[in-house]
């Protein structure tokens, strides 16, 4: 056993509000920039939707993240004579029209106007060319229509619902849609570092942040093309590539990433991870309907002596081991099994999870299934959730569901009285839940100070190991 420790994240969806202050606060701190206008670090996308760039789950169209076609692990998006034959061009990379020309506006107009007898107006102007554009697409474009026709009919995880379920969720009074916040994932077996011919991308040792070392980046913009959630990009001003740095500055000094710590939804949570590396491949290749149990069953448990004698064996400070002890990620993916990562599929191994939102509450007298419908009844298909998060394994969307379900069942009977405790008891106990795990999910999901949401650990540099090491470029 190689233990290792990861800063990993949990974004609960179900609280999301869609405001987008998590990509604003990003982009004034780290892109506001020449070269980087058209970056989002931290984007909001809605679903079901096409998404930011467009299309970027389609890597049939972008060919990135890992795939095993006979057996072995191989990135999609090169083999060692694509890598040099695509150095100078690489078809399979997104062009600005996926994800748009960034624009201001012609502000002036607004204040230095002459007295007339209409009113001045400010049209966009492009921060690509400098003259004036047509704005035809934007980080996201796809807001708040989402569940429309138009949008959701093209976002690749529509494909898997029945004929049935897509006329279901187009009937006017069942339209949905959610929110689905997107950072780069820290992932453990990263296609953006595998792929980079330069060495300039590194899983940081100590924490396993995934960075871009700017002086030794080329700009060959193969970490583009391999990641397959698109989270690196291009610098058209400095000729390098960028990507979210999970604010590293900021957890060095105890405080929380700024999209985490300015969240009004309070949907984010961070902590530390222990992990065994040695299962990296083997997790990394395993079949597809293993993904979700294996990705889950790496991650050690931070109280059993074994993992703290191996973690100590592998220089992990004690600290870092109480830290993971008290940390949200571990309760929420391993311990609850709530939290499920973003494409499993693509096998990067992402250390970003999700609690999947549940549908619109309505009233039980309604056509529709009441206030606590079962989860095949849902607007949002179960089938669409594991498409999303959990390469198509619906036990493991629906256990999740279920759950946070007989959770709130739990709080209600307790607090408005209109739910028999015996119901709400066999639905925690159909999610083998006890009431003492009910409560302490509803504490850390709805009453969680900033303390309990964010426990960071001390960073020991002295300590570190070299993880980067291990990761063998095009073969993990
Ligand atoms: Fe790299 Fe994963 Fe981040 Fe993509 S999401 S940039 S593959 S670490
Ligand atoms: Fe941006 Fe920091 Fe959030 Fe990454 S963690 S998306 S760098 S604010
Ligand atoms: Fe708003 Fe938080 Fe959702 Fe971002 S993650 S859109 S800040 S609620």
């Amino acid at each position: 056993m190689d233990v290792r420790a990861q800063i990993a994240t949990v974004f609960h969806l179900d609280k999301c509000l869609g405001c987008h202050t998590c990509s604003v606060v990003c982009k004034n701190i780290w892109t506001d920039r020449k070269g980087a206008e058209y970056m989002w670090w931290n984007n909001v996308e809605t679903k079901p939707g096409t998404g930011y760039p467009i299309l970027w789950e389609d890597q049939e169209k972008y060919k990135g993240g890992w795939e095993k076609p006979n057996g072995e692990l191989r990135l999609r998006s090169q083999s060692k004579t694509s890598a040099l034959f695509n150095i100078f061009h690489n078809p399979n990379l997104p062009s600005l029209d996926d994800y748009y020309e960034p624009w201001t506006y012609d502000y002036k107009q607004l204040t230095d106007s002459a007295p007339a007898d209409d009113q001045p107006t400010a049209r966009p102007i492009s921060m690509i060319t400098g003259k004036h554009m047509d704005v035809e697409a934007g980080p996201n474009w796809d807001d708040d229509l989402a569940g429309s026709p138009v949008y959701a009919s093209r976002d690749p995880n529509w494909a898997v619902l029945s004929p049935e379920q897509k006329k279901a969720m187009f009937a006017v009074e069942r339209l949905v849609f959610f929110h689905l916040p997107r950072t780069c994932n820290h992932c453990l077996n990263p296609a953006c570092v595998a792929a980079c011919p330069s060495g300039a991308l590194h899983k940081r040792s100590e924490d396993g942040i995934v960075l871009i070392d700017q002086d030794r980046c080329r700009g060959w913009r193969h970490c583009v093309a391999a990641c397959p959630y698109k989270k690196t990009y291009f610098n058209w001003e400095t000729g390098k590539s960028e990507k979210c740095i999970l604010c590293f500055p900021r957890l060095e000094a105890g405080e929380a990433p700024a999209c985490f710590h300015s969240c009004p939804g309070r949907i984010r949570f961070v902590g530390v991870l222990l992990y065994d590396a040695d299962r990296i491949p083997e997790v990394a290749g395993a079949a597809r309907e293993q993904l979700i149990e294996q990705h889950r069953a790496m991650i050690l448990d931070p109280f059993s002596p074994e993992v703290i004698r191996a973690a100590r064996n592998s220089g992990i400070h004690d600290d870092v081991v109480e830290a993971a002890q008290r940390s949200p990620v571990f309760k929420f993916v391993k311990q609850w099994k709530l939290a499920l990562p973003l494409h499993i599929e693509f096998r990067t191994l992402p250390m970003l999870f999700y609690i999947p939102p549940l549908s619109p509450v309505v009233d039980g007298n309604g056509s529709d299934a009441g206030m606590f419908p079962d989860t095949d009844r849902f607007r949002i298909p179960l089938g669409y959730l594991a498409s999303l998060f959990a390469a198509g394994n619906e036990e493991a969307v629906r256990y999740s569901l279920r759950k946070q379900q007989a959770v709130r069942q739990f709080r209600r009977a307790a607090t408005v009285g209109d739910l028999a405790a015996e119901t709400a008891a066999s639905s925690l106990a159909a999610t083998d839940c006890t009431a003492e795990e009910a409560e302490a999910i509803y504490r850390l999901t709805a009453l969680s100070a900033a303390n309990e949401r964010f426990v960071i650990p001390p960073l020991h540099r002295e300590t570190s190991i070299q993880t980067g090491a291990a990761i063998e470029r095009g073969n993990p």
